[in-house]
């Protein structure tokens, strides 16, 4: 993968940012996206942000390599701190880290007025999608459009969310398998649902003829087989 050919996943994310939009890629390791969309033509602006040195600099470096120093500005920073109000960002791009993080880093992000709550947010979480789903309902922002892929024998989602003016609520089904994801029941999806039952059914064999059973655990796990089992049967 490169700036110029980007991964499926990537592709994805890239597909979902609107014309001329003003973007903060948060986790950039390579800017390949940033890149890629400045190439385009895609985006006027945005900010790469990486936390860990090495990742930074070679975002520096490829942002350097293919020539975007003027629309693409790499810093370095946790989460959503690399941006300013100046900045004016309208779409928030973090892709490739768990649900938990994505959360923690838009909660962290509001809570120090890095952003407004009227950005776009494309998410790609690597597994919790249902703790981002629940991040974006508690935050009024409705899921505009989801897809599901599977690239390299691994499965992904990628979520964009718009600020929505009235509250959002999404049921237990739709928080877990995604509103419009749960709708469609491609293959793929079908074939990561098949993989988590097997999975949940396993872990909850094990609790169960462990010698102190976690309760609440089994409860969880008992629901969510069940949602499942109704969901691909
Ligand atoms: N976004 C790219 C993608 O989807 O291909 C890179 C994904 S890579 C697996 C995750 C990157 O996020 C790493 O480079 C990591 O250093 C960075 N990262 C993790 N936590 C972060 C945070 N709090 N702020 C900024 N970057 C972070």
């Amino acid at each position: 993968m490169n700036s110029v050919n980007l991964s499926k996943r990537l592709e994805q994310v890239a597909d979902y940012v609107k014309e001329g939009a003003r973007l903060a890629d948060i986790g950039s390791d390579h800017a390949y996206l940033p890149c890629y969309l400045a190439e385009k033509k895609q985006i006027s602006y945005a900010v790469a942000g990486e936390v860990v040195k090495g990742p930074y600099e070679n975002a520096l470096k490829e942002v350097r390599r293919s020539g975007h120093k003027e629309t693409v500005d790499v810093r370095l920073g946790n989460g959503l701190q690399v941006i300013e109000s100046a900045d004016q960002i309208d779409t928030v791009v973090i892709a490739g880290m768990g649900g938990a993080l994505i959360r923690s880093i838009l909660q962290d992000g509001q809570d120090q007025g890095r952003i407004t709550g009227q950005e776009t947010l494309i998410l790609q979480p690597n597994v919790f999608e249902e703790t981002v789903r629940q991040y974006l309902m508690k935050n009024a922002y409705k899921i505009e459009a989801e897809t599901i892929l599977e690239e390299n024998g691994k499965i992904y989602e990628v979520i964009k969310a718009v600020p929505s003016k009235e509250p959002v609520t999404y049921s237990k089904q739709e928080l877990l398998f995604g509103p419009f994801l749960g709708k469609e029941k491609t293959d793929i999806f079908r074939k990561k649902w098949a993989q988590h039952l097997k999975t949940d059914t396993f872990i909850l064999k094990q609790i169960e003829q462990s010698k102190e059973p976690d309760e609440k655990k089994i409860t969880q796990l008992k629901e969510e087989i069940g949602l499942i089992k109704e969901m691909i049967a």
